[in-house]
């Protein structure tokens, strides 16, 4: 007797022998225990996760010569012939390779001929959507007038490539991947009763690389058990579908956390010069990717969560070291590398720069957590504002952005302060604002020389204002003592103060003046012992650290 591979000898027989898709199950038990079997089905879902088989065993239940059952007996001559693929009234028809028209109205001219021995004939269209549009249309005719005795079970890999029309004809079952605990289970049993010896982790890998399909996992086992006289090993099973091992791929993760870029490299030549394909190495390191992306971020189905690797513990314990958005980029700008180039020495090159970029980068932070942070650092420098002494504030005043955050330093302890009141560079903005449009109204041309220009003080006598170095021209013009008169009758008009402007010309961005009359002062940076004394308080240095800034104006606040 020739061997049958493993596929077909443990092929399921019925139902209860079908594995991972246990709503299908259910549904058609049910309908035939209740006599409601629909006239068509369409078994939807990948390929090698028993659409076929299942077929067969409704096939069976349908046709037995035992009578309608949903425990088909197995033994009859019908039942075997289906089994076999062979019976007279159960056609099996491959939709690939029977594309054509001529087919379909084959099935037209019979299906009004009753079976030759069963109760149904039924027939059983694998790849229903490789029909073409022509065989779809006389399918359809058949379809909305069946006779009583025919049955049509479509099966397909790509249910959105059958026409709708022929979908809504037919009861829809999609058939799920099969979990990889589902399919190491089945093969541990074949493996027990064909007495193949494997080591532990053998099984769940075969099911890992064979993604949730049976049938492969089975032929895989079968390949294996042939080659490896005695156990089967691991590594075996790492070279028979040429992948990377799981320890390489958590190894080069661990050296983006240990930052070793040496290490990073070292593993990869050490896996291109194994010999293993490149695209399917990054499509392994994809997925592990992925799973420490789930474990980090699925944290309540932790115990539950089906990753593809097997060590769960390592999983989480390499997650920790990550965010889910250094995960998320790792992810895609290793996909990048597949989608970059076709190229396999530039895939290499790219990987390699890649790698040691990952090995050097720090851990990337979402904004919420550094807003976070922000806030955090809020409340230490209002936890540590001691209400002594003058207050100094630094603050950024532009114009054009008014809303910058506001720093208040107290100059003769190390506190500062964050003003929790209006912003006063806001009202600053406000007022020059409001002292503009009224200028605007007042005589354009003067508004026209003063737009470019910027506040940077305003007290009770004066206002500061700085115009660009390359606006030394306009400056001139504006410092006529007319076109003076009419800004400061704005600023009055806006105020009710009798303020002066006064002009200066801004050399890097921002200029001193001191202002002594008011005790309000600008001040420009390196250039007053004021700042220099600021800018060496440990609260103001981790400031500029932290919002990696500059002290760009110090004015003095009356206690
Ligand atoms: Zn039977």
């Amino acid at each position: 007797m020739s061997y049958i591979v493993l596929s077909r000898r443990y092929r399921p027989k019925s139902f209860n022998e079908i594995v991972g898709q246990k709503h299908v199950v259910t549904t058609l038990v049910n309908a035939l225990q209740s006599d409601r079997v629909a006239h068509a089905y369409l078994f939807a879902g990948p390929r090698g996760v028993g659409k076929t088989s299942m077929a067969r065993i409704l096939s069976k239940a349908l046709n037995c010569q035992k009578g309608t059952t949903d425990t088909p007996c197995n033994k009859c001559a019908t039942c075997n012939s289906i089994t076999n693929g062979n019976d007279i009234d159960v056609l099996e028809i491959d939709g690939a390779s029977n594309r054509g028209i001529d087919e379909i109205r084959n099935i037209r001219q019979n299906v009004g001929y009753t079976p030759a021995v069963s109760k149904h004939k039924i027939y059983i269209i694998d790849e229903v959507h490789m029909l073409t549009k022509e065989a779809f249309n006389a399918l359809l005719k058949t379809l909305e007038e069946p006779p009583e005795h025919v049955k049509f079970i479509f099966a397909t890999t790509s249910p959105s490539r059958v026409p709708d029309t022929v979908q809504s004809r037919c009861q829809r079952f999609d058939f799920k991947n099969i979990s990889i605990p589902d399919i190491s289970d089945r093969l541990a049993q074949i493996c027990k009763t064909e007495n193949i010896a494997a080591e532990e982790e053998v099984l769940q890998s075969i099911a890992k690389y064979a993604r949730g399909g049976l049938r492969d996992s089975e032929s895989i086992l079968d390949q294996l058990a042939s080659f490896c006289h005695e156990k089967i090993t691991l590594r075996d099973v790492y070279d028979i579908f040429g992948v990377v091992s799981e320890e390489k791929l958590s190894g080069l993760i661990n050296s983006f956390t240990e930052k070793n870029p040496e290490l990073s490299i070292e593993i990869f030549h050490g896996i291109m010069e194994s010999g293993r394909d490149i695209e399917g190495f990054i499509d392994q390191l994809l997925l592990y990717i992925r799973d420490l992306l789930l474990v980090s971020v699925c944290k309540k189905q932790r115990d539950t969560i089906e990753t593809v690797s097997g060590d769960l513990n390592l999983l989480r314990t390499q997650s920790s070291s990550f965010s889910p958005e250094t995960l998320m980029y790792m992810f895609q700008v290793i996909s990048e590398a597949k989608t970059k180039t076709r190229d396999l020495l530039q895939q290499k090159i790219y990987l390699e720069v890649l790698f040691v970029k990952l090995a050097t980068m720090e851990d990337l932070r979402p904004l919420s957590s550094v807003l976070d942070k922000i806030e955090g650092m809020k409340k230490m420098f209002d936890g540590s504002a001691v209400n002594t002494g003058k207050a100094i504030s630094i603050s950024k005043v532009d114009v054009a952005t008014p809303a910058k955050p506001e720093i208040q330093v107290k100059p003769s302890q190390d506190s500062v302060v964050f003003d929790k009141k209006a912003s006063p560079d806001i009202s600053l903005a406000e007022t020059w604002n409001k002292a503009m449009i009224e200028l605007q109204t007042k005589k354009k041309t003067t508004w026209a020389l003063l737009k470019n220009a910027r506040v940077l003080n305003i007290d009770d006598n004066e206002a500061i204002v700085e115009v660009p170095k390359n606006y030394l021209v306009h400056k001139e013009r504006l410092e006529k003592p007319e076109e003076k008169r009419i800004i400061d009758g704005c600023l009055e008009k806006v105020t009710g103060k009798k303020i002066h402007v006064k002009f200066i010309v801004s050399k890097n961005g921002f200029k001193v003046v001191e202002n002594k009359s008011s005790g309000h002062g600008v001040v420009q940076e390196g250039k007053s012992k004021k700042s220099d004394d600021i800018k060496n308080e440990p609260m103001v240095k981790k400031a500029i650290e932290f919002f990696d800034g500059s002290i760009v104006n110090v004015r003095e606040e009356k206690g």
